[in-house]
């Protein structure tokens, strides 16, 4: 460097025009902004106005759209910028390589493993809020991202509190960590009332603002499976160890249980750019603009056993953390099938948790992944056969 000025930190989000990464870009704006980082790539999917924009206004060097359609819309969006343009997963992978020490993995569902890896592989540091990394490939992501010798820094703002508050030089007394829940918008609604909803009521989350499929997996509770499964791989536990406990008010974002009776917590308005900047600034803490807690108007925070009756996704992690193999990427890709024909008004509500059971059964002697290949593999003929069951219902 010629001049003294501190070198500015380089980074990269995958999946920068949805609810994280738009997030992720409102704290780097709130910590300083082109003065202090200089983004490398930014990847986004049919967006492609807001994309552009987010590129000029960062100054991003490579700007990819997952759609190959969208390549000429992004390349004339961006004409005359300078900023190089690319689509597609061969794309979104040139994105996760491209040299920056920081990498947001926002994309939703499995599209975000292979360039998530791509960016373990080469040690960027990686903040997580794609869990679907480590419900489908768990033990082989994590060996990837120490393999590439890069942080692995949780988003998920119940993982992100367990970061924070799992001590560890502790880590053998850790006895059991417990991941909180809203409970979602039919905490308190009867099975039979739950079998008509539509997807435009599972969506609307009473405390959190997020992406569409991962607001309906939080009313079906599916979106704590993957946490449960997400807890697993990344904080060594067996599945006994594992709680979840309903908690409206989502103000816990969850908690580690010691082997002395202390239970340690982290606390904070439910706002996702909290973790995000806790994620960016490790371990330092960032100062960031977000609302306060006020103790004396929340008065009261509530807890209730999940009921694992109308929520049985919670059995299904569990069942799939028993049975380890590939059951956790069975589960997930199942489970984004029937998602997808819910959305579509093809299935029911509770009828996602059928169609991922069933599949989950129907490949229940699938053996470990040893490749990443693999973990593709599974995941393709678990979509297949999560689809077959889905059209037949759908017809029956
Ligand atoms: P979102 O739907 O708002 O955004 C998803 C991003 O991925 C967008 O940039 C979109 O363009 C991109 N994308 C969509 N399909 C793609 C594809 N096929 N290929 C490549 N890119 C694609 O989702 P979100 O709520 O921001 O969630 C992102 C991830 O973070 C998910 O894995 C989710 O489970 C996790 N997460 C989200 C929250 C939250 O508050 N939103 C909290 C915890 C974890
Ligand atoms: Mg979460």
């Amino acid at each position: 460097m010629t001049s003294g000025a501190p070198e500015k930190r380089r980074l990269t989000i995958l999946g920068s025009t949805g609810s994280i990464g738009t997030n992720t870009l409102d704290v780097i704006n709130q910590l300083g902004g082109r003065e202090t980082f200089e983004v490398a790539a930014l990847t986004g999917n049919g967006n492609i106005e807001l994309l552009a924009e987010q590129a000029r206004a960062t100054g991003a060097e490579l700007a990819v759209t997952a759609n190959e359609d969208q390549y000429e819309n992004l390349k004339s969006a961006l004409s005359g910028t300078g900023i190089e343009v690319a689509a597609g997963r061969s794309g979104l992978i040139e994105a996760a390589e491209r040299d920056a020490g920081w990498v947001m993995a926002a994309i939703v569902g499995t599209a975000g493993l292979a360039p998530t890896l791509a960016a373990a592989r080469r040690g960027a540091d990686i903040a997580l809020a794609n869990k679907e990394c480590l419900v489908s490939a768990g033990d082989l992501f994590v060996r990837a991202v120490r393999a590439g010798g890069g942080k692995l820094l949780p988003v998920d703002s119940e993982h992100n509190a367990i970061y924070q508050v799992l001590e560890e030089h502790q880590r053998h007394a850790v006895e059991r960590i417990i991941l909180t829940a809203s409970g979602g918008p039919f905490r308190q609604s009867t099975l039979a009332e739950m079998r008509d909803v539509t997807a435009a009521t599972a969506r609307a989350h009473p405390n959190w603002s997020m992406g569409l499929k991962i607001s309906i997996d939080s009313a079906s509770m599916f979106n704590k499976a993957l946490e449960m499964i997400e807890a697993k791989h990344l904080f060594g536990m067996r599945p006994d160890q594992i709680e979840v406990i309903v908690h409206p008010q989502s103000v816990i974002h969850s908690m580690v249980g010691y082997s002395d009776g202390s239970v340690l917590a982290q606390l904070g308005c439910p706002d996702m750019r909290t973790a995000i900047g806790y994620a960016l600034s490790h371990p330092a803490r960032p100062a960031l603009d977000v609302q306060r807690l006020d103790f004396a108007k929340l008065s009261r925070l509530d807890f209730e056993a999940p009921d694992e009756e109308r929520f049985p996704a919670l059995r299904l992690a569990r069942l799939a953390m028993e049975r380890g193999g590939m059951q956790g990427a069975i589960l997930n890709a199942a489970k984004e099938v029937a998602l997808e024909a819910f959305i579509g008004g093809r299935t029911g509500f509770l009828q996602m948790a059928v169609i991922t059971e069933a599949v989950m059964e129907a490949m229940i002697a699938t053996p470990a992944a040893s490749t990443m290949n693999d973990v593709f593999a599974v995941d393709e003929e678990a979509r297949r056969l999560a689809k077959v069951i889905a059209e037949r219902d759908a017809a029956a």
